[in-house]
């Protein structure tokens, strides 16, 4: 008897546990990443990589009081030789409606709206994208975003 009732407790606990478990998966959603925490530890860095940055197609985005609203042409640049190029490091999170940059988030490297909190100033996001785009501290998230890119890829390999 005594037994018995001792097995049904460590169940109850075991249950506890796992509740907790995927509560915390649910607040920790890979594919948004206006969910992430502003400082990453290497193992979630490493998990976000092998995913990639994600953009969710389909989505219908919602307007601002002033009736604005993120546009999809802002994930891709015009060059002056009019390429088309795919700004891949842009990334969308619907829980926040603002815009990251991928790499710049990951690596935490600088104290800008679009590293931290996104950027939701859709009216001047056409200018704001190309100026960060050439920025030297998104340069520098790009080169680190290939490196450890190529070690995860050597390392998964070995
Ligand atoms: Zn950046």
């Amino acid at each position: 008897m005594q037994q018995h009732r001792e097995q049904s407790f460590e169940t109850d606990a075991d249950t506890k546990q796992e509740i907790i478990t995927v509560e915390t998966v649910l607040a920790w959603d890979i594919d948004d990443i206006g969910t992430w925490l502003q400082s990453l530890n290497n193992e979630f860095r490493a998990l976000i990589l092998e995913r990639g940055p994600v953009r969710i197609k389909g989505l219908e985005y919602p307007k601002d009081i002033r009736g604005r609203k993120f546009a999809k042409n802002n994930y891709y640049k015009r060059l002056s030789n009019s390429e088309i190029v795919n700004r891949q490091w842009l990334v969308y999170s619907k829980c926040k409606d603002t815009v990251f940059c991928f790499p710049c988030k990951i690596f935490n490297s600088c104290n800008f709206k679009i590293a931290t909190m996104g950027i939701n100033d859709w009216k001047n996001l056409s200018h704001i994208l190309p100026q960060h785009g050439k920025a030297q501290h998104h340069i520098e998230s790009m080169h680190k975003l290939c490196e450890l890119s190529v070690r995860l890829k050597k390392s998964d390999n070995s």
